[in-house]
């Protein structure tokens, strides 16, 4: 059946496109095969905690009820500062869920998303990350063994480019491309010194310079690109239908606007296509 909770769209890349999926709980399709068509999405009214399958009114944390948003270590204030991993402190809300997602090896990488910016990802992610930030290109410039010293790199390499994604920017049109092995490169000549001691801090074994990676390019499938970003929200409109102009990050392009399907993570949607 066409309906239950909206997912973050699975993606991935092949041959430097990104594909997409929609996702609800029991019902998958292929997004891009749908640019140009009408597609149709009815909010329920519903939204459906992902951990507890509670109903609360409001989500927090991409999609929990407010306890679980309290409880869970994915929805801790270190998941968007890594830098403030306390799990060495002994107080990772769920050390289990640490251990298997924060203490494995992660990346520190450059993309562009309308600019250079820095951030990182579990190792595994990398191209899931990218594509989900709307980057037309990326490369990962550090590899480090854990989520700390990931933010800790990123920390001092955000002091000289950006660790935000402009998303007004990125939805308005594909960037130009940039050199960022010669990016990398001049950070590596900037913040060398404060680099070498992190590397001194931590150990070589768990702080590796990547020298040599290629950057990875990456196209959307998008027919136009909007001309004013207006957001929709199931807040505000239950209903939100229309051609689907272009997929790119976590956002479908209609003519009247762009939905940010991740944000409605967990509502419960039908959706007619
Ligand atoms: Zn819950």
């Amino acid at each position: 059946m066409n309906k239950g909770r909206l997912w973050k769209m699975p993606v991935k890349l092949d041959e430097g496109k990104a594909l997409y999926k929609l996702k609800l709980d029991h019902f998958e399709t292929e997004l891009n095969q749908l640019l140009g068509n009408k597609i149709k999405f009815s909010f329920t009214g519903e939204i459906i905690c992902p951990s507890c399958q509670k109903k609360t009114k409001k989500s927090y944390s991409g999609g929990f009820c407010f306890p679980c948003s309290q409880k869970l270590a994915c929805c801790d204030i270190c998941i968007v500062k890594p830098e403030m991993c306390h799990f060495s402190k002994g107080t990772c809300r769920e050390p289990d869920w640490g251990e298997k997602n924060c203490m494995i090896p992660h990346y520190v990488y450059l993309s562009n998303t309308s600019a250079v910016k820095v951030g990182i990802t579990r190792q595994k992610q990398l191209i899931t990350r990218w594509i989900d930030q709307g980057a037309t290109q990326g490369l990962p410039i550090l590899e480090v063994q854990t989520r700390y010293i990931s933010g800790r790199v990123e920390k001092v390499i955000s002091e000289l480019v950006s660790d935000k994604t402009n998303w007004r920017e990125m939805l308005k049109g594909t960037p130009n491309d940039l050199d960022l092995s010669h990016q990398r490169d001049t950070l590596f000549d900037s913040c060398g010194e404060e680099l070498d001691e992190l590397e001194s801090e931590f150990g070589e074994e768990n702080v590796t310079f990547l020298e040599n990676e290629l950057t990875t390019s990456i196209s959307y499938p998008v027919l136009e690109y909007p001309k004013k970003v207006a957001s929709l929200s199931f807040d505000k409109t239950s209903v939100i239908e229309g051609e689907l102009l272009g997929i790119k990050g976590q956002y479908l392009f209609f003519p009247q606007g762009v939905l940010n399907i991740r944000k409605f993570t967990s509502y419960v949607v039908e959706i007619d296509i």
